[in-house]
């Protein structure tokens, strides 16, 4: 394990242990629920919006280390910004976990601690898990939101 892997392997495992903005938000413009079935995760993730902007977000649930985490630094990488700005950074964090794309690490900020999930496809399903669902909230879909798009090839 490189030293950047050792910081990376430090960070993840500071959000999962000590959670950012996990809560509940109430009232909230926008909730879902999201569930792995591979791994057990489950996240639900509340959004309070002010005109396009997210004002705050949240989340609860349960899982593994890299869900948690994930759900974690999400909140604190999407607040304060557009729903188009939240796409384009979960489009980014996508192609980073799936190794589709050179990450651009600048841009992605702490986001790009799980660089290291793209060796295991297996768990890219658990980082992604929260980002699926913050866009369900953000769309007000009803129901859970399934994991099946990140399907290992
Ligand atoms: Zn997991």
């Amino acid at each position: 394990m490189s030293e950047l892997g050792d910081l990376y392997q430090e960070m993840i495992l500071d959000h999962s242990k000590r959670p950012r903005n996990r809560r509940e938000l109430a009232p909230c413009d926008g909730r879902a629920d999201g569930h792995n079935p591979l791994c057990g995760d489950k996240v639900s993730v509340m959004v309070r919006l002010d005109g396009d902007r997210l004002a705050d977000v949240a989340f609860t649930g349960s899982g593994c280390a890299i869900s948690t985490a994930s759900a974690s630094l999400m909140t604190e990488a999407v607040k304060g910004k557009s729903a188009a700005e939240t796409g384009a950074i979960f489009d980014r964090f996508h192609d980073l976990v799936t190794g589709k794309a050179d990450p651009d690490a600048a841009a992605l900020g702490k986001l790009a601690v799980f660089s290291g999930v793209s060796e295991f496809p297996m768990r890219v399903k658990c980082a992604t898990l929260a980002w699926h669902t913050l866009q369900a909230a953000l769309r007000h879909d009803a129901g859970t939101v399934n994991t099946e798009k990140d399907s290992p090839p």
